[in-house]
């Protein structure tokens, strides 16, 4: 693997960038709010951007049209942590589906328009960082902005929350 010093909310922005543009069109808006103060994190920035992604492009399915998507990054200093949480206001994921989600192959999307692999590979470069991924639906306030948008139009949403520890990482030798 290529593992080096990855600026956590540069990844995120680099994805954020990538997809804006076309999200628009289907009157998606990404929020964010990105916390300055989290430190260089050792890991795999191509892959790390193939999470953010895979769940932006999750999130952005479940809207459909018209919706937010919320992207947050915070330093846990207590707990030694980076905690990323993407938001949406989408369909949302039925209790006995959320237990699945992350086995490679599971997906609600008809034939051709999802792989249900997007999850499981995203599980496993977590893992592979030391972290955790998890997700809620509805998402619990405390994910959301205190300004967050409300519309009859959108659904009950979703949360991915990642984590990945700070402490114990030292840079991997080639
Ligand atoms: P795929 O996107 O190809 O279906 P994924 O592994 O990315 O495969 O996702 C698996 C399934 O998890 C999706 O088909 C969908 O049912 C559910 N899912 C993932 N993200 C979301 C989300 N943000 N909102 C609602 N459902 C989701
Ligand atoms: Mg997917």
């Amino acid at each position: 693997s290529t593992s080096q010093p990855v600026d956590m909310n540069r990844s995120l922005e680099e994805v954020i960038k990538l997809v804006e543009h076309v999200l628009s069109l289907s009157h998606i808006r990404i929020y964010k709010s990105l916390d300055p103060n989290i430190p260089p994190f050792v890991g795999d920035h191509e892959r790390l951007k193939q999470v953010w992604l895979n769940l932006i492009n999750n999130a952005a399915d479940a809207i459909g049209q018209d919706g937010v998507i919320y992207v947050k990054s915070k330093l846990c200093a207590h707990r030694q942590r980076i905690i990323i949480s993407i938001a949406d206001t989408g369909a949302g994921i039925e209790e006995e589906s959320l237990s699945k989600i992350f086995d490679p192959f599971f997906t609600t999307k008809s034939v051709g328009k999802g792989t249900g692999l997007g999850l499981s590979v995203s599980f496993g470069i977590i893992k592979d960082h030391g972290g955790d991924i998890s997700a809620l639906s509805p998402p619990p306030v405390e994910y959301l902005p205190r300004d967050f948008p409300r519309s009859p139009s959108y659904g009950p949403g979703t949360v991915f929350i990642v984590e990945l520890p700070l402490e114990g990482k030292t840079l991997e030798k080639e």
